[in-house]
């Protein structure tokens, strides 16, 4: 289980999270969804650190860490419980696509290279992968390319997987692609927190839906609670924009 308290964060005064409360059960896939500039990137990057909070605290099955108060390991340990998908992949360029898998789990898992290596393999062979291994980025779709992201991600284990927008760089038939991948993903059992603005997909395979407005979970439910019977006005006004 995933439990976020009082997680609150402001850019040069403007409050973007407000005290954010959200616990994630394990198996949990929550979709958050929200207007451009409501803070759904903070939230994701405040919950693996990449954008420290001001304030709040997260915990993770044994593991609680205070935001303000936490230490240089507990940092470390939080860090490799979550892994991240980015809309950009955010792949090593000078790296293929199973050297970039292997990274973190040589580099932050401490892996022999045989061992790491063969976990690559196997990550990409599960997402469709395994006849690229050695090509790298630029010899990559964008939908290839955000695959062996994914598999990246996988090959740590996390306990909790972030993906943000992972389609909106892609044109449609490569984000098709993408969405399968993500999908399989979540049927397999990953706690996942997605940010994304493809409204199907989420009411797919979604357990559950935020909608974040001004830092602040205005809604949260099951997707159909949420898209059919949204309860703010807000909520409702965004979905209008969709239907
Ligand atoms: P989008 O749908 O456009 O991706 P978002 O919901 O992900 O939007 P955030 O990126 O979390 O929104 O940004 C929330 C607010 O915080 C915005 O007003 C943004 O300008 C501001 N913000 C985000 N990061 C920074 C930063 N590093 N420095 C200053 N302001 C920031
Ligand atoms: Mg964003």
């Amino acid at each position: 289980m995933i439990e976020i308290r009082g997680l609150t964060k402001s850019f040069q005064g403007h409050t973007v999270l407000n005290g954010i409360d959200l616990t994630i059960q394990q198996g949990d896939v929550v979709a958050v969804i929200g207007s451009s500039g409501a803070g759904k990137s903070t939230l994701l990057r405040s919950i693996n650190l990449l954008e420290p909070a001001d304030a709040g605290t997260i915990a993770m099955d044994e593991l609680m860490v205070d935001i303000s108060k936490r230490s240089r390991s507990e940092t470390l340990e939080l860090r490799k419980s979550t892994a991240m998908v980015f809309q950009q992949f955010n792949l090593f360029r000078q790296k293929t696509a199973l050297e970039n898998v292997m990274e973190g789990l040589v580099v932050v898992k401490k892996m022999p290279k045989d061992e790491a290596r063969k976990i690559a393999a196997w990550q990409l062979s599960r997402v469709g992968l395994s006849d690229r291994v050695h090509h790298y980025p630029k010899q990559l779709s964008g939908g290839q390319q955000q695959r062996v992201a994914i598999a990246r991600a996988l090959a740590m284990e996390p306990k909790l997987l972030l993906f943000d927008e992972p389609t909106s760089a892609l044109d449609p038939e490569l984000a098709g692609e993408v969405l399968d991948t993500i999908r399989q993903t979540a049927v397999e059992g990953n706690t996942m927190l997605l940010v994304s603005h493809e409204m199907d997909f989420v009411r797919k395979v979604a357990t559950r839906v935020l909608f974040l407005d001004k830092g602040i979970i205005v809604e949260d439910g099951t997707p159909q609670e949420v898209f059919a019977h949204p309860k703010s006005d807000r909520t409702k006004q965004f979905l209008a924009n969709y239907y």
